[in-house]
């Protein structure tokens, strides 16, 4: 199919592109140094340095020693390592059973306390506020004596809310219970790193920052007990066994980096064109209401709901346009159920499926914002028009 119409790209909360400098750091290692990382001879020796840099870069960034950081195959697998790591390891040394997390977790952390549950552990789902807020008062008040793990994530997928977290760690720290954060939409967005945070488990995924798909981290404290999710050799200091995935390990060290050196000056701007595409929704689309807290926010996040506007509906006519946004999380896209986040929020079934979400990110500019809001307009008011028909 023939098309000229150029693709707006809205939803970077989902994946982002991989960046050509991202690119250019790992062809090497699909090309010339494919040796094995574990091997004594040259083309080893290569994917072993270009991993030890990642690996020290990633770490300085987090603030924390390199060992701690533990590479995987991404969020999904960093969220299920910890949770289930930490779980497990706790069973075995007889420390307790129960688990407290919230009611707006992505499903990699929802679906692995859904796993657990079955596994005769006991979960605890912390509410939230109408912004999406956790109040730290609720997790003191549900700790027990077997209480053995906190994950709470640091900024929501879909109405993008940050989470008190340190204030958090505040309170499990005090009572030798771990805590889990699931970072990977902040990390490379907002400053986050161990020192600040005080956390003992914290998840991050590269793709979410212009970095290549299949490849995550999980940072775990030292002296932190989990069991690896599966076995085999060595690698990673035994946490998590597998041939080292060099290039896109490299990959995951270059994106950091970018995302680091710019974070200040890039954040700044991103919130300047999500302020003023969100002020421009509300004011020239009657019947539109926002999401989420609107200062504790990520950069990029706006989530916003049209008055009898069918959410799928409109995602089509956009992405006829050539525009592309996301209803609620790209994961429960098709999805029988709305969103559980909106929903713990407090929207009305109907809402929820009212509502998409806009994540902005670097190379977005204003005259694309331009277009999008005519085309919004145009869309919005067509549906409703068929809808009142
Ligand atoms: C995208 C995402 C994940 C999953 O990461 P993958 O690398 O895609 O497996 C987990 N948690 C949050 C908050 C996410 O946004």
């Amino acid at each position: 199919m023939e098309s000229e119409k150029k693709t707006i790209y809205l939803d970077h909360a989902a994946t982002t592109a991989v960046d050509l400098k991202v690119l250019d750091a790992m062809l090497p290692y699909f090309r010339d140094s494919y040796g094995n990382a574990s091997g004594i001879y040259g083309l080893g020796v290569d994917g072993k340095r270009a991993i030890n840099k990642s690996r020290e870069t990633i770490a300085g960034m987090l603030q924390c020693e390199p060992d701690e950081i533990i590479f995987t195959s991404g969020g999904t697998e960093s969220d299920n390592l910890a949770v289930q790591g930490a779980a497990f390891a706790a069973r075995l040394h007889g420390a307790g059973n129960h688990i407290i997390t919230t009611a707006i977790e992505h499903p990699a952390v929802l679906n692995t306390c859904a796993y657990l549950k079955e596994q005769g552990f006991d979960v605890t789902y912390l509410p939230v506020d109408e912004q999406g807020l956790v109040e730290p008062s609720q997790v003191e008040a549900n700790l027990r004596k077997d209480t053995i793990l906190v994950s709470v994530m640091l900024a929501n997928n879909e109405i993008g809310t940050l989470e008190p977290i340190n204030e958090i760690a505040g309170i499990t720290k005090k009572q030798g219970i771990l805590l889990h954060t699931d970072a990977v939409q902040a990390f490379g967005q907002i400053p986050v790193n161990i020192k600040e945070l005080q956390v003992d488990l914290l998840s991050a995924s590269a793709h979410k920052l212009y970095g290549p798909k299949g490849i995550g981290l999980l940072y775990c404290r030292n002296k932190t007990s989990i069991l690896p999710l599966h076995y085999g050799g060595r690698q990673e200091g035994g946490r998590r066994a597998g041939t080292e995935n060099v290039p896109l390990i490299a990959g995951f060290g270059t994106a950091a980096e970018l995302a680091f050196d710019s974070m200040e000056v890039r954040s700044s701007a991103l919130m300047q064109l999500r302020n003023l595409f969100l002020q421009r929704i509300l004011s020239e689309i009657p019947g539109s209401h926002s999401h989420g807290d609107l200062l504790k926010r990520l950069p990029g996040n706006i989530n916003v709901a049209f008055d009898d506007v069918e959410s799928t509906a409109l995602l089509l006519m956009l992405s006829m346009k050539g525009i592309c946004a996301a209803s609620g999380s790209a994961c429960s896209t098709g999805a029988k159920e709305s969103s559980h986040v909106l929903r713990a929020i407090g929207c009305t079934e109907k809402e929820a499926r009212e509502t998409i979400r806009f994540s902005l990110g670097k190379e977005n500019t204003i005259e694309e914002i331009d277009i999008v809001m005519q085309v919004l307009k145009e869309c919005i008011e067509n549906l409703r028009l068929i809808r009142g028909a």
